[in-house]
């Protein structure tokens, strides 16, 4: 692994102002993508700011009757919360569907979010990707590819995104709270991600030094009759081949409302 710096500064603020002049830095949450893909050499930051300690923990109510989870909650705490078990049971499905114990209890709401792909090619530095080095080549659209995408693609890549939360996060509408060197946005979850188009290496919309702080789901009484369900190769410990988030609200055996997400491979 090539030698870098690791940082703890004192709140959001100054992680954002310390990453916006370290253009080769990183934010470090749980550590279990980013230290996986240090080893492989695909990522190679050379100072880690650890966020991991800086961000809320906390699943509160807001004023509107939604809810906050704080970007630095774990995923086995918000699986297990039970405010979101009962409000919005698709959510804690989805993250039990996914990884193992032992990630959940590390892994962040705002890391795996931004997550990379687990494309074999991506994650080989002896093959060319185009997501890792732009302009070398897609060898999984002729290769390996029983993970990556049908829906979405380009001519340069078919990768998916693998965060089973993000699924389930669309079909309830999340919003996405970021703090950047301007200052605070919010957006759509859906408008976080983008499709590969001309740049696959830019998996999201957001800049370099900007900070997810929190995730904000709408108050929607119907998702508490909603459902996640992930097609794998094994029944426990493998990513989505296809995933379903679906929220329903129907009075009278007819549907009143709704609200859906699919991730579908190839
Ligand atoms: C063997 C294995 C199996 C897995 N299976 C699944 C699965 O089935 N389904 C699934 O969904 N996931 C799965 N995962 C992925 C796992 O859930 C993610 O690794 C985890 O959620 C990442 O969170 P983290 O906090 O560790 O992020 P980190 O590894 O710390 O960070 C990931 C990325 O996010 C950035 N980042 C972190 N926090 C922030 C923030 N607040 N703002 C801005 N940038 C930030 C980092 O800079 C980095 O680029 C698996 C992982 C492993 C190793
Ligand atoms: S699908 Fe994307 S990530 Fe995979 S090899 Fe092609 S360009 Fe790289």
């Amino acid at each position: 692994m090539k030698l870098f710096r690791y940082e703890q500064v004192s709140d959001a603020a100054a992680a954002v102002a310390r990453l916006t002049q370290e253009p080769t830095g990183a934010f470090l949450a749980g550590g279990t993508n980013l230290v996986d893909l240090m080893k492989l050499g695909v990522a190679q930051p050379e100072l880690l700011i650890d966020v991991s300690r800086l961000l809320s923990d906390r699943i509160e109510s807001l004023p509107n009757g939604g809810v906050r989870i704080g970007a630095a909650v774990r995923n086995s705490d918000l699986a297990a919360d039970r405010m979101i078990r009962a409000r919005y049971p698709l959510l804690s499905q989805a993250l039990l569907a996914g990884a193992s114990g032992q990630l959940r209890n590390l892994a962040t709401t705002g890391g795996n979010l931004l997550q990379r792909t687990r494309c074999v090619y991506f994650q080989d530095v002896s093959k060319p990707c185009n997501k890792r080095l732009p302009g070398s080549g897609c060898p999984a659209r002729q290769g390996y590819h029983r993970n990556l995408a049908i829906l979405g693609t380009t001519e340069a890549c078919i990768a998916t995104h693998p965060s089973d939360m993000a699924v389930a996060l669309i079909a309830l509408d999340a919003v996405v709270q970021v703090l950047g060197p301007h200052g605070e946005r919010s957006l759509p979850l859906t408008d976080l991600y983008r499709v590969p188009a001309d740049e696959p290496q830019r998996d999201t919309v957001l800049h370099h030094g900007e900070l997810i702080t929190a995730i904000d789901l709408p108050p929607l009484p119907f998702a508490a009759h909603s459902s996640y369900r992930k097609v794998r190769d094994r029944a426990s410990y493998a990513f989505a081949l296809i995933s379903v988030a679906v929220a329903l609200e129907s009075h009278a055996g007819i549907v009143q409302d709704f609200g859906e997400a699919l991730l579908a491979d190839a």
